[in-house]
């Protein structure tokens, strides 16, 4: 079922980059990425005035309210879905955004689950008959003025978490970096493989949704994000976000959003700054 993205990363890598700044940023616009409210789960969309690319769908619980939130922006067709490992909180509602929305691809790491939200995701994407693409560290796409790049997995661990795909999405001047739930390990072998450079952003989306067992020093030295958003349920039973983290991007100064406070985030962007929108 996983293709390799061989081929789009040959058609990627051999085109020179051609964005130009247009006159009016976004068409006289914004685009914006929305971190949703699904509880204790991740689900974030990146939406310009061409496309929209969803990064994980939330929990089971949640998929209704997931499914209500995108069809309320009006979106029918979601350019590219990342799947960024097979937990529950993260796939719980892949299955129904594959059956309500026109998906043109979906990127998820080589991991395998026997849970039957899983195995739902999976049939929905065969029916879907979009192309699939591993996700490992290097992976590019290009979606018209948007570029995901994949940062990790770099190697291979064994474990869903570590084995997350962390994906940066760059527009004109900006980048947002989606930690899905990677931890310190897998942060230290993506930051080895890709360089230091490659993790520079705007915009974080805390990894593991705020575990102290995730966001280390180095990452948060190389990201240098301005604004960071924790996905994560009101009084959830792991005690996300961690305090050791929420400690660390204090002292960095960096503006914190949290969905179980804010509810769904939406963190705006002209390609030159970011800021918080409602
Ligand atoms: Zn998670």
């Amino acid at each position: 079922m996983i293709l390799a993205a061989a081929a789009v990363l040959a058609a990627v890598v051999s085109l020179p980059f051609l964005w130009q700044k247009p006159a009016e940023p976004y068409g006289g616009g914004v685009a914006e990425a929305r971190f949703f409210d699904v509880g204790q789960g991740d689900a974030a969309m990146f939406l310009w005035a061409d496309g929209a690319i969803l990064i994980d769908a939330g929990t089971n619980a949640s998929q209704y309210d997931l499914v209500g939130y995108i069809e309320n922006l009006g979106i029918d067709e979601i350019d590219c879905a990342v799947f960024t490992h097979p937990h529950e909180d993260h796939i719980g509602g892949a299955d129904c955004v594959l059956e309500e929305f026109d998906v043109g691809a979906v990127i998820m790491p080589d991991i395998v689950s026997d849970s039957i939200t899983y195995a739902s995701m999976t049939e929905c994407i065969d029916e879907e008959g979009c192309p699939v693409y591993e996700a490992a560290s290097g992976g590019v796409y290009k979606f018209g003025d948007v570029t995901l790049t994949v940062l990790s997995p770099a190697e291979e661990f064994g474990d869903a978490n570590l084995d997350s795909a962390v994906v940066m999405i760059e527009y004109a001047d900006v980048s947002f970096l989606f930690m899905a739930d990677c931890e310190r390990e897998a942060e230290l072998a993506a930051l080895e493989k890709m360089g230091k450079d490659a993790f520079d952003c705007d915009v974080i989306k805390i990894g593991h949704h705020g575990s102290y067992t995730s966001t280390s020093d180095e990452l948060l030295a190389a990201a240098t994000p301005d604004i960071a958003v924790i996905s994560c349920g009101e009084d959830n039973e792991y005690g996300h976000p961690h305090r050791e983290t929420m400690e660390k991007l204090e002292d960095l100064g960096i503006e914190i959003y949290r969905t179980d406070e804010d509810g769904t985030v939406v963190i705006a962007t002209d390609g030159e700054t970011v800021w918080r929108s409602k």
